[in-house]
């Protein structure tokens, strides 16, 4: 089970301090993984503060070159080299604000992975599509353009765009459907098991339903994971999720 906290572009260094200093006196299950995604400038100051806590820390993106004249851009090797276990690709804010084609976010992903961090490619279908019955084809689109020539793991995070930060989340037998057709088309075109988290809108309220629909592996959390307490509420909820089906 794994839970994925993506900070966007919200805390400073007080917020993170005063935040890490309640996940350090909290006892971590090692059934449920923790990555924090803050914002690139902060991945340094708060990789030194959770040095003893097991939660791993990702980027929010990263440029597919090494190197090189990319203004304003972040390198794969730069978050590896200051602790990043994952990076976050394709988000729909990224797609949407910074025009990021799933051509673009396949070759992030490739060189993401020659510097051994793990990707979790982000796909969703805006409200338009859902209500007219074309979120899987979209979804496969997505993950078919996107999809690395070769990986050894890799997470796909499916975000209907009508569900983030909006409170709306899909029915159950919506998430199962997708879910199952992203592991289908994974599968299908690369003989590789892939996990897929689930986000938008996921709170303390929701959680336990989310968990509980087949093939979902996890979240992706946006608002929520910004206050501590229903941070924790969410990680809690989780534990006892899988406690409760023995897992
Ligand atoms: C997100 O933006 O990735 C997200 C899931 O946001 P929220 O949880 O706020 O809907």
């Amino acid at each position: 089970m794994f839970i994925a906290a993506n900070w966007k572009m919200n805390l400073n260094k007080k917020s993170i301090k005063s935040f890490v200093e309640h996940l350090k006196i909290y006892k971590f299950s090692k059934n449920v993984q923790l990555c924090i995604f803050p914002p690139t400038i902060y991945i340094d100051f708060l990789s030194k503060l959770i040095k003893n806590i097991p939660i791993s820390i990702g980027g929010q993106n990263c440029h597919h070159q090494s190197f090189g004249a990319f203004t304003g851009e972040i390198s794969a090797i730069s978050l590896k080299e200051f602790g990043c276990d994952y990076v976050i690709l394709g988000h729909s804010e990224r797609r949407i604000y910074n025009k990021e084609t799933n051509e673009y976010i396949k070759k992030c992903a490739q060189f993401g992975i020659k510097s051994s961090l793990r990707p979790i490619i982000c796909v969703g279908e805006n409200l338009d599509q859902r209500e007219n019955g074309k979120a899987i084809d979209f979804i496969e689109k997505q993950i078919t353009d996107c999809l690395p020539e070769d990986f050894n793991e890799l997470t796909i995070a499916y975000e209907p765009i009508w569900s983030i930060g909006t409170g709306k989340i899909p029915l159950q037998s919506e998430i199962r459907e997708m879910h199952k057709n992203i592991k289908d088309i994974v599968f299908s075109k690369s003989k590789k098991n892939v996990k897929v988290l689930y986000g938008g809108s996921v709170n303390e309220q929701n959680i336990q339903e989310i968990l509980s629909i087949n093939n979902v592996d996890g979240v992706l959390v946006g608002g929520a994971s910004l206050k501590i307490k229903d941070f924790l509420a969410i990680y809690g909820s989780a534990v006892k999720h899988l406690k409760n089906y023995n897992i």
